[in-house]
C-alpha cells in the first residue's frame, strides 16, 4: 500500500457585510463579521483542499480555482472541496483522514463542529470518523487574535491500495 500525507493552511480576513461560513456551515459573528474573498471564504474548506492536493502535489487551489475567475464569485467552498475529491479519485488514490484545526478567537466553533465533521465528511466521502475539526483561539495574540482574520491548518493521508 502506498501512503501520501499533505498539509494545507489559509487564512481570510474579517469584515462587516460578509457571511461566515467555516466547514459549510453559516455561523453568526457576535459583531456581525464574516471573511473577505472571492468565493464563500471558507477556510477551513480550503485548507484541507490545499492538504487533499499538496499530499498528491498537485498545486495548490489557485492553480484550480484562480481568484480572477468569475467562475469562482461566491462559489460554495464544498462545492470546490468535490472537484479535488474528484482529481484525487482519478487518480487511484482514497482518503485515508484528514485533520484541521480553526484558529479564531470568537464565535465559538464548539457547538458547530459536528455539522461542519458531516458537511465535509459528505464531500470526502468518509464517515465523520475520519474528520477532525479542532478550534483554538490565537490567545488574543498576532492578526486572528486581533479578529483581523480566521485561519486554518490542516492535514490529510492518502492511500492507494
Ligand atoms: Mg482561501
Amino acid at each position: 500500500m502506498d501512503l501520501r500525507i499533505g498539509n494545507g493552511y489559509d487564512i481570510h480576513r474579517l469584515v462587516p457585510g460578509r457571511p461566515l461560513i467555516l466547514g459549510g456551515v453559516r455561523l453568526d459573528h457576535p459583531d456581525g463579521l464574516g471573511l473577505d474573498g472571492h468565493s464563500d471564504a471558507d477556510v477551513l474548506v480550503h485548507a484541507l483542499m490545499d492538504a487533499l492536493l499538496g499530499a498528491l502535489s498537485l498545486g495548490d487551489i489557485g492553480k484550480y480555482f484562480p481568484p480572477d475567475d468569475p467562475r469562482w464569485r461566491g462559489a460554495d467552498s464544498l462545492v470546490l472541496l468535490e472537484q479535488v475529491v474528484a482529481l484525487v479519485a482519478e487518480r487511484g488514490w482514497s482518503i485515508v483522514n484528514v485533520d484541521s484545526v480553526v484558529v479564531a478567537e470568537r464565535p465559538k466553533l464548539k457547538p458547530h463542529i459536528g455539522a461542519m465533521r458531516a458537511a465535509i465528511a459528505d464531500r470526502l466521502g468518509v464517515e465523520p470518523d475520519r474528520v477532525g475539526v479542532k478550534a483554538t483561539t490565537n490567545e488574543q495574540l498576532g492578526p486572528t487574535g486581533r479578529e483581523e482574520g480566521i485561519a486554518c491548518h490542516a492535514v490529510a493521508l492518502l492511500q492507494k491500495p
